[in-house]
């Protein structure tokens, strides 16, 4: 695993097209700690999030550029 895979697997990078215009998507009702990691991510211009609804998936992130979820 090198670096770039981190970068994937922590949202920071896209895995297709490399952009850094990705979201984190949150599944379900938000808790405290949802709301704390939220604000956290909200000070990094770069990271923002969408709400991916009730169902739970295995993706994490979405890519605005190319709309790709992993
Ligand atoms: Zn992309």
């Amino acid at each position: 695993m090198g670096k770039l895979n981190d970068e994937y697997a922590h949202g920071e990078i896209c895995p297709k097209c490399n952009g850094k215009r990705v979201a984190m998507i949150v599944y379900g009702l938000p808790t405290d700690e949802t709301v704390e990691e939220l604000n956290a991510i909200k000070d990094r211009k770069e990271l923002n999030f969408v709400l991916g609804g009730c169902v739970i998936r295995r993706e994490q992130f979405l890519c605005h550029d190319c709309n790709i979820s992993w």
